[in-house]
């Protein structure tokens, strides 16, 4: 059914659902698994939703990123491996500043930050979202890693409010900014595959006409709130729009320490600096 319906990886997908269902490791799911009724009626239900293609990390609430699983709903963009990148990079930078405090724009689930909360105990993290919803889910995802409370705060806030730049100084100056904010294109969001475009909030992908909006924004106040020398690591959507924020952030003031690539080979993270 799953492959009638166009859904590429079929096989690995119902792993994934069979292996959270029986709690098995995916990779021992085999073709001959003995279902009861109750699991029976579960697993007929987990393929309804995919077929309206639901993603499977949505269907079991749970996904796994970088070293660790993240709750995750509707209410928060699906961690993507695309995003790994940034937790190595950061992780590469802030080893060498075991007293670090970061600030995470944007955290949605908050893959980002935590994991990196979690790989170096002695630095602290801000994070901000504007959707009280998924700053819930990241509250649970910091009991789930084990992060201490007082190592974390999060603040429901938007970029775009007037008074963000004086907000967050009570917490600054951060050593490192890490985004990855909205940045498909208004109109190629009605391109999106229906696992994101009906199942990621839209409020986490469109980002204006260009996808730049934000990046406009976040390198405008940036400056206020990174310390000198401080780093600032973002996601982007394709090199031309890595190339245009390299640009941008030198008018105001930033190097361009490089560009990375992704787990796919896809240019995706750019590195500042103050
Ligand atoms: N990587 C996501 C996608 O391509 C977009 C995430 C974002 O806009 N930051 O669907």
């Amino acid at each position: 059914m799953l492959l009638k319906s166009g859904i590429d990886s079929s096989w690995f997908e119902m792993k994934l659902l069979l292996g959270y269902l029986l709690k098995k490791e995916p990779k021992y799911i085999s073709f001959t698994e003995n279902l009861n009724e109750e699991q029976r009626n579960i697993f007929a239900n987990m393929i309804q939703q995919r077929l309206q293609h639901c993603p499977v990390d949505k269907i079991i609430g749970e996904k796994g990123f970088y070293k660790y699983d993240f709750i995750v709903n509707e209410q928060v963009l699906s961690p993507r491996a695309d995003s790994e990148i940034l937790v190595e990079k950061a992780i590469s930078i802030l080893k060498k500043l075991p007293t670090a405090t970061i600030l995470e724009l944007g955290v949605g689930s908050g893959c980002l930050i935590l994991s990196i909360l979690a790989e170096l105990k002695t630095i602290t993290g801000v994070g901000i979202d504007i959707s009280q919803n998924a700053l819930d889910i990241a509250q649970k995802n910091v009991q789930k890693l084990g992060i201490s409370n007082d190592r974390i705060k999060f603040y429901k806030k938007s970029w775009f409010e007037n008074d963000i730049a004086e907000y967050l100084t009570q917490d600054a100056p951060y050593d490192l900014i890490i985004s990855n904010p909205p940045y498909i294109p208004t109109k190629e969001i009605a391109d999106l595959d229906e696992e994101v475009k009906n199942y990621d909030p839209l409020i986490a992908l469109e980002g204006g006409e260009d996808g730049l909006r934000d990046y406009y924004r976040i390198l405008d106040i940036a400056p206020q709130l990174l310390k000198d020398g401080g780093y600032i690591l973002f996601e982007a959507g394709n090199a031309a729009q890595l190339q245009s924020i390299g640009n941008l952030a030198e008018k105001f003031r930033f190097s361009n320490l490089g560009i990375i690539k992704d787990l796919s080979g896809n240019e995706r993270c750019i590195i500042l600096k103050k």
